[in-house]
């Protein structure tokens, strides 16, 4: 067999799925094992989603769409960033994905090209520096720190800027601190984008899930200009349950939209037909699953940060969005994949290590599982922390 190409011999096997198979297969020897390395919603998709899929069958909608999506649903997507963040796009510039990192890796393929640099606030979200190696381009880590609650200040942006830097990644609510931008943030990060013609990736998928008093705010809502340098990628799997579906889109500017379609097009061709009209119905149905879900997640991250708080030896931000928080556990001594053996191994309780995300000395522990599993989770945790 002739070797590996160079392009994928850069990439990094991801650590995320690395714990779910130990965790499957702790649980294949008959393992009780408390999983808080989910990165989904542990509830099935609402009846009223599957309903429209099924009908969509029935109905023989099983050949190609439009590479980009149907027209149906590219129009309830520009409607859904109409009334949700008072964004005006034509449904032209939506492009219907199989998932939210589909919609990522088009962006970062039809923009980015060897001798580019993206700049990547760490920690990222695993998948990245990886789709911007493959797409021939250089990941730009830029280090933020928890006294700044996880996000990259504009002075920081505007430090790592080079010649080169063709793109930045903002993914607000973020994974895997849940950190959320306020406006005057992304206004002020968007400045320096402005400034040098920057692309801004703005991976929104979480945005159902803020809490408290934080509000989801979109990098393209802040001004015109930042709308035409903005790609909006988003996706269904988290608001609606629906991560098995593999449904996204992207919202960019009319110079790019095609570009994305295109890629699509000698790709996967489009996202699986009858699922998009399941995602059709998730934007047009009862909106009541993602506010149940959202308060059902606030209760579970209220309850988390007070056992996490309690800890000792560790130290955590309040995460405003998505469901993780991320630990910063450095005086612990051990490094992140280590920590997380033995968590799992010991103490049975799966973490993802933190060095997955760019930053070694913290862990992901999610909360899109029960009470119960996260309430023994966090004490197993704790007995591990305070042995330490
Ligand atoms: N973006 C972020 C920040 C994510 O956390 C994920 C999934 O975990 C995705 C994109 C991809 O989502 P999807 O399952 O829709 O491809």
């Amino acid at each position: 067999m002739e070797s590996l190409s160079s392009r994928i011999e850069k990439v990094t096997p991801s650590l995320t799925l690395a714990v779910t198979n130990q965790t499957k297969a702790l649980r294949a020897q008959g393992e009780e094992v408390y999983g808080l390395a989910g990165g989904e919603p542990e509830m099935d998709t609402p009846d009223h989603i599957k309903q429209a899929a099924f009908t969509a069958l029935q109905e023989g909608k099983t050949k190609y769409t439009p590479a980009a999506g149907i027209p149906e649903l590219r129009e309830g997507i520009a409607e859904k960033l109409l009334t949700d963040n008072s964004l005006a796009y034509d449904p032209k510039q939506i492009c219907v994905t199989s998932g939210g990192k589909q919609a990522c890796f088009n962006t970062i393929l039809a923009m980015c090209e060897e001798g580019d640099e993206v700049i990547l606030p760490a920690p990222f979200w695993v998948s990245y520096p990886e789709m911007v190696r493959l797409a021939g381009a250089e990941p730009v880590i830029v280090e933020t720190t928890r006294q700044n609650g996880w996000k990259i200040t504009a002075e920081q942006f505007e430090e790592a800027m080079t010649p080169k830097t063709k793109m930045i990644v903002i993914n607000s609510p973020g994974n895997p601190t849940g950190a959320v931008y306020t406006e005057e943030e992304l206004a002020a990060l968007g400045e320096v984008a402005l400034s040098e013609d920057i692309v801004i990736l703005s991976d929104e998928i979480y945005e159902k899930l803020v809490y408290g008093d934080a509000k989801h705010v979109s990098m393209a809502s802040i001004s015109e200009e930042l709308q035409n340098l903005t790609v909006i990628c988003h996706g269904f799997g988290k608001a609606y349950s629906m991560t098995g579906w593999r449904l996204g889109y992207t919202a960019a500017p009319e110079s790019v939209a095609p570009a994305l379609a295109k890629i699509q097009s000698h790709t996967t061709s489009n996202a699986t037909t009858f699922a998009q009209y399941g995602a059709l119905a998730a934007l047009k149905g009862p909106q009541t699953f993602v506010d149940d879900m959202r308060a059902e997640y606030d209760v579970r991250r209220q309850f988390l940060l007070g056992r996490l708080q309690a800890i000792p030896n560790i130290k955590v931000v309040e995460p405003q969005g998505a469901f993780y928080f991320f630990v910063d556990c450095s005086e612990l001594g051990l490094k992140s994949q280590n920590l997380c053996d033995k968590l799992l191994t010991r103490y049975k309780v799966a973490a993802v290590p933190g060095i997955a995300f760019g930053h070694d000395a913290s862990v992901r522990l999610s909360y899109c599982t029960t009470l119960d599993v996260l309430n023994e989770g966090v004490t197993r945790f704790e007995e591990f922390c305070r042995s330490h």
